[in-house]
């Protein structure tokens, strides 16, 4: 039997992929050619999960925790994570609304599955990670963007937002703070946003705030669960890779709605049954445990932010914005006369350095590459040292 004679659901066709684990491959397949390869690509924190967190784990396996646990993630879990919301956010919310899957990539797909098909609409950031759009798109609903600009310091205009619904759209998804640009929407922007939506009960929001904790600069992240008249159609996407530098531990959470929570443990029964029991032991830890990692860690990614600006800036044909969130740079390579994806490519074969072209993040990237400031200060200054070779 050979594949062409398989018959595949025809979405099939339409669903996309994250162009980082592409350049991840590629800079690992230099660096098993003896390249000394700076990954400035990917998305996750140089740092090890902390000691405590991954001892919680090793504990929960010896202590005989192999087998399945509730869908939506043991009681202790779901509780240390409302306790996490009641601390972060000053707002109570019911363990029982909690539903914990295997990273935040998964929350996202349960909410599009849930909204989209054809006829539907669904507004997501352009540019922003890419999976919104990948996922929309295969769940046949028409995927709307919500221009995050530069000029507007890769935020939204909230009048222009609420000019894109209509009748059809089910879903607005928003990331702050967001990737790939490190843009975080200001307070007066969502004000003006959860204001505006009460004109709009039929649409469900996906806030998206797995970089919630890291904000720069005295800039205040703002939670949509700030707004209580929109909690009873607000999935609120959180995580622990980012903050616990946990990426491979494969943990993520919603807080559901009352509405959908019911929906969104049948699609977890359907897909993966549970989280892996040991993972959920080392996510109570994280929660309960020292916050110092957490604040340790956006202490050092505030000082390579500083330094990876200044040297980008000095490269002819970029400029670069100070990102006000998460941990990424987003130039604007317009200045080279070259694409977004050119740059990436020639940085990748001539710099050994990886970055992803701001394309990848959906058309409204093209003109922007986005460098990941999560690796060392001296990383940083030898790939950038690298980069000014090749334009200065
Ligand atoms: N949301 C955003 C905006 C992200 O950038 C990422 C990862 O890069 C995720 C969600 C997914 O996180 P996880 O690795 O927990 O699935």
């Amino acid at each position: 039997m050979t594949g062409a004679r398989l018959q595949t659901a025809e979405n099939l066709n339409r669903l996309g992929t994250e162009s980082a684990f592409e350049v991840l491959a590629r800079a690992e397949a230099l660096k098993a050619e003896g390249h000394e390869v700076i990954n400035l690509g990917i998305g996750q924190p140089d740092f090890s999960t902390p000691d405590h967190i991954v001892e919680a784990a090793v504990k929960a396996l010896r202590n005989g925790h192999h087998g399945y646990t509730p869908a939506p993630g043991i009681l202790p879990l779901r509780e240390a994570v409302a306790a996490d919301i009641a601390r972060l956010h000053g707002v109570e919310v019911d363990p029982g609304n909690i539903v914990c899957v295997p990273g935040g990539k998964v929350t996202m797909f349960f909410a599009i599955m849930m909204f989209g098909e054809p006829g539907a609409q669904i507004m997501y950031p352009n540019p922003g990670f890419p999976i919104y759009e990948s996922a929309i798109n295969y769940s046949g609903a028409k995927a709307v963007p919500i221009p995050l600009l530069e000029d507007k310091n890769f935020s939204f205009d909230a009048a222009e937002v609420l000019s894109l619904i209509t009748p059809a759209t089910r879903l607005l998804i928003i990331n702050t703070p967001a990737n790939p640009t490190g843009g975080a929407v200001p307070r007066a922007e969502m004000d003006k946003l959860a204001k505006g939506l009460e004109n709009h009960p039929h649409v469900a929001i996906l806030s998206d705030e797995i970089y919630g904790q890291m904000t720069y600069d005295g800039h205040e992240h703002v939670s949509m669960l700030s707004y209580e008249h929109l909690r009873d159609r607000l999935i609120m996407l959180d995580g622990w890779s980012k903050t616990y530098a946990m990426t491979g531990w494969r943990l993520g959470y919603a807080l559901w709605p009352e509405g959908l929570v019911d929906a969104a443990i049948r699609l977890a029964i359907n897909c993966h049954s549970c989280v892996n029991a040991g993972t959920q032991f080392a996510g109570i830890a994280a929660l309960e445990g020292p916050q110092d990692s957490v604040h340790e860690m956006v202490q050092a990614f505030d000082e390579r932010r500083h330094m990876i600006v200044e040297l980008l800036n000095k490269i002819a044909g970029f400029s670069c914005r100070t990102p006000t969130g998460a941990f990424y740079a987003f130039p604007n390579i317009s200045g080279t006369g070259q694409s977004a994806r050119e740059v990436q490519d020639m940085l990748l074969a001539d710099a050994h350095v990886a970055t992803v072209a701001g394309t990848s993040f959906g058309h409204l990237g093209e003109d922007y590459v986005r460098f990941s400031y999560a690796n060392s200060l001296e990383n940083i200054e030898v790939a950038l040292q690298r980069v000014a070779a090749i334009y200065n």
